[in-house]
């Protein structure tokens, strides 16, 4: 369905109103999924305003008119419509009496201008106004859904909503575009495509696009169909395709986060973790209890910035820092397991690295960091080689070190 606004009077023209009825009928009509094409305004002038209409019935299918309903001379509105549309304005008994109602409960005479009011083109169906005294006008022939609305922005607004929308809803071909993003974390975007570009079938009703940020890649698949059940099963065997593809690098799908998926495994098996942070600065433990009820498993987290603070709080031994210094997988194992002796959680998590962009030696550039994590006797850590910028280091290490954990309560899961 496509649609065309037009909006009608002098004032909008001169630049002395704001058209700010094609807005709000733009915004409805997008919202409701019909795609808005064309948007125009005409003068209070019966030729151009029928010109308007005539050029409009060519090229949309839903057609919404504002403005020039009104009882008096300059408003032209219905009298371009029955030229356009070939039609007669009959006269309405009842829609007379509903005017002259409305007149009544306002306490004021009806004039009798209002009574052209009651005139509507043959065929047409009044629409009510809640707000106002002019009906709007609702035409429906084989190619065209016109509708007639008061330039009052409220008398507009309310015929919209309780008319248009519902009469547009009833006649709008049902049409269902599902989408579904797929989350991974730790494969680069090619690496994807290499794995399920097989999958990927241009002619397929399943579209794939990947969305690539530091964090990780998105994929987002897009169905589309008649039925909404029928788009929602096609998403869901193309995401159990992917996820047989991937395997784990696949951690969640929509608005489920990392952090989300980490306190959910912990959750279930009732575990523990704290967090002993240097270059991240807190980044984990902040992104840990972004969740709500992460009191249940998350126990700590302490910065640990200076090679002091290590010793002190983790008992990191001054020695092993001076020999490996303080970015090394030996100093990221001992931070990890003195953070879970000082909580007494089931794992303690760690991470030190250079964030840059000073600080880095040819031995240990800028954008190394290990993740160390330590459970019982099953204490190990993990390089990573991130990039210069100091921001993305510090994301993308927190990412890693949260995806580390995800990874070993998964592999234990299916152990168990
Ligand atoms: P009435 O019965 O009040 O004459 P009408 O349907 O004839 O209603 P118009 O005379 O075109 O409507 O406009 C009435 C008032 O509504 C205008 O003076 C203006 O303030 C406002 N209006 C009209 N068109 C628009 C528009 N496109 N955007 C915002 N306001 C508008
Ligand atoms: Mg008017």
């Amino acid at each position: 369905m496509k649609a065309e606004i037009i909006t009608i009077g002098d004032e909008l023209l001169y630049g002395q109103i704001q058209d700010t009825n094609s807005s709000f009928i733009g915004e409805s009509l997008t919202a409701e999924g019909i795609e808005v094409v064309f948007k125009t305004s005409v003068g209070d002038d019966i030729n151009r305003i029928t010109e308007a209409l005539d050029v409009a019935r060519t090229r949309a299918d839903v057609i919404i008119a504002s403005g020039g309903l009104g009882p008096t001379q300059d408003d032209l509105t219905k009298k371009a419509v029955v030229k356009a549309f070939k039609r007669n304005l009959i006269f309405h008994q009842e829609i007379l009496k509903q005017i002259e109602e409305s007149f009544r409960k306002r306490g004021s005479p009806m004039p009798k201008v209002n009574q052209n009011q009651a005139l509507i083109p043959q065929g047409a169906k009044a629409l009510s106004n809640l707000w106002g005294v002019a009906p709007g006008i609702f035409i429906e022939d084989d190619e065209t859904l016109f509708f007639a609305v008061p330039g009052v922005p409220a008398e507009m607004k309310w015929m919209v909503e309780n008319e248009i929308l519902p009469a547009l809803r009833e006649r709008k071909p049902r049409h269902f575009i599902l989408h579904r993003k797929l989350k991974t974390t730790g494969i680069s975007e090619s690496a994807i495509y290499e794995e399920i570009e097989r999958l990927i079938d241009p002619k397929e009703d399943v579209k794939v696009a990947f969305l690539p940020g530091y964090l990780g890649v998105d994929i987002r698949l897009t169905a589309e169909s008649g039925e909404e059940r029928h788009a929602q099963v096609k998403l869901d065997e193309f995401e159990q395709k992917i996820r047989e593809a991937l395997g784990d690098f696949v951690y969640g799908t929509d608005k489920e986060t990392l952090e989300k998926v980490v306190g959910k495994l912990l959750s279930e098996k009732k575990q523990t973790i704290a967090v002993a942070e240097s270059c991240t600065g807190g980044l984990i433990g902040a992104r840990l209890t972004n969740v709500s009820g992460s009191s249940e498993y998350f126990e700590r987290g302490v910065i640990t910035y200076s090679n002091q603070a290590k010793t002190q709080l983790l008992n990191v031994p001054g020695e092993m820092i001076e020999r490996h210094g303080a970015v090394s997988e030996q100093v990221a194992i001992l931070m990890a397991e003195g953070v879970r002796k000082l909580a007494r959680t089931d794992y303690g998590l760690s991470v030190t690295g250079v964030a840059g962009p000073t600080g880095g030696t040819p031995q240990k550039p800028v954008g190394l960091v290990f993740v160390g994590l330590a459970h019982e006797n099953d204490s190990f850590a993990r390089k990573f080689m991130f990039g210069e910028d100091r921001n993305v280091n510090r994301e993308r290490a927190a990412q890693a070190a949260l995806n580390l954990v995800r990874l070993f309560l998964i592999k234990n899961r299916s152990a168990a």
